[in-house]
């Protein structure tokens, strides 16, 4: 059967306990990571069209060479030995990373360094006891981190089939799990309606449940070139030159944008095969702050559901009364406020603010009204897991749930930028 694999990620609490092994594995992997570039050979080749030629890094990966290279790192080495093979690893997909990125352009000859605290944990090193995910540190010394707060299902065999090899930082813990096929083709097969926001892409169906897309590297591609022309644009004249290095800004910018608006699309189109938008005239939502118009503008809404409409079917929906309206019974909050979290005035459902939002959309996309009854029969459910909200705490009561779903519920899937992968994830390809 064929499988595809989701990354879910859940906080932990033993950040002290795997410190003094995340801080030596970065330190044998940035070691690798320069033995591997002391050892590269470089070729020199033309670029296409023009007369300037580039060097193309070839890596040594034979086996002599990784063997030598792990048993250079064994030699200080006091956790287990399977540590080092998996920073061998991360050491080769951190070069191929660096490689895409270095072939565009976006990286100088410069060997690359891993400046935060990670391990990525080989099978061999992990096991699954029920609720409890053990890692070893040194034979027979493990660490437990504790899975009973996941708002996913984790693979049915207690045993480490049906999960992929975590990554954990100080703080979190990324699980990518293997889930099947025609499971994940039941979820795609749906419409789902998307809430645009500043910083992330909110979708809801039945089936999906809420989606969260983060678009914060989007946003930050923009910001980060914005102050880069903004201090030359201060400090220069306007020369040919300044020109010149504006408008070199300006493309590197457009580029960095476009490839996180293709993975966007890329994840929209995956999860939905028909998607719904709102009709959003930017133009019109320009006001007289500044701040506000400078954050509109990042947000690449338009050029991402162009992108989806390239090979999706995108439906456009009126915006009228999207954040304002009750999803559950249809009250018109009409002075609403900033906040995370709406709150009903008729029914009392405290819900987050953009899957309140979200599901509007979506009820709007299927021509259902609103309707308190159907609302708790047929939406409510989609976001829990068996009886469970999705933070893992038990639900006492219907009326309990309804005030507290605003804290209580998470995004099904969550797909944000992964700097390991360079992608989007988790989207299953
Ligand atoms: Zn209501």
């Amino acid at each position: 059967m064929s499988k595809a694999l989701k990354t879910y990620s859940l906080s932990h609490d033993k950040g002290e306990a795997l410190n003094g092994l995340m801080v030596a594995y970065n330190t044998t992997l940035n070691t690798m990571l320069q033995s591997i570039w002391r050892t590269t050979e470089w070729k020199k080749h033309q670029i296409k069209g023009k007369k300037q030629h580039r060097l193309y890094p070839k890596y040594r990966k034979d086996n002599a060479f990784k063997r030598e290279l792990r048993n250079k790192c064994l030699e200080e080495w006091c956790y287990a030995a399977h540590w080092v093979d998996s920073a061998i690893k991360t050491a080769f997909s951190i070069l191929a990373s660096w490689k895409r990125n270095y072939d565009r352009g976006e990286r100088r000859r410069v060997c690359p360094c891993s400046g935060r605290l990670f391990l990525r944990i080989k099978q061999t090193l992990l096991k699954l006891e029920e609720d409890t995910l053990r890692i070893t540190l040194r034979p027979r010394e493990f660490v437990y981190i504790d899975l009973s707060r996941r708002y996913f299902k984790l693979p049915d065999n207690v045993s480490s089939v049906g999960l992929g090899e975590p990554v954990i930082t100080p703080d979190r813990i990324h699980l990518p799990i293997h889930v099947a096929e025609e499971e994940e083709e039941e979820r795609t097969a749906e419409a789902v309606a998307w809430d645009s926001n500043m910083l992330s892409m909110d979708g809801y169906s039945p089936k999906t449940g809420w989606v969260k897309i983060d678009t914060r590297k989007l946003v930050s591609a923009h910001v980060s070139s914005f102050e880069k022309r903004r201090s030359i644009e201060r400090k220069a004249s306007k020369s040919k030159r300044t020109k010149r290095v504006l408008t070199k800004y300006r493309r590197r910018e457009m580029n960095r944008a476009k490839k996180h608006q293709i993975e966007i699309a890329r994840a929209i189109r995956v999860l939905s095969k028909r998607s719904g938008f709102e009709a959003l005239r930017k133009e019109k939502m320009y006001t007289r702050s500044r701040m506000w118009n400078r954050r509109l503008a990042r947000t690449d809404w338009r050029g991402i559901k162009r992108r989806v409409a390239e090979s999706g079917v995108v439906e456009e929906l009126s915006p009228q009364f999207t954040s304002k309206k009750c999803s559950r019974c249809g009250w018109v909050n009409k002075d609403l406020r900033r906040g995370a979290v709406f709150e009903c005035g008729n029914c009392g459902l405290r819900i987050d603010r953009q899957l309140n939002a979200a599901i509007n959309l979506y009820l709007r996309m299927e021509g259902v009204p609103h309707e308190k009854e159907r609302w708790d029969a047929d939406i409510l459910p989609t976001l829990l897991v068996g009886g469970y909200v999705l933070t893992g705490a038990e639900r006492k009561g219907t009326d309990e749930l309804v005030r507290f779903l605003d804290d209580a519920v998470k995004p099904q899937i969550y797909v944000g930028y992964d700097r390991y992968a360079d992608t989007y994830l988790p989207v299953p390809t």
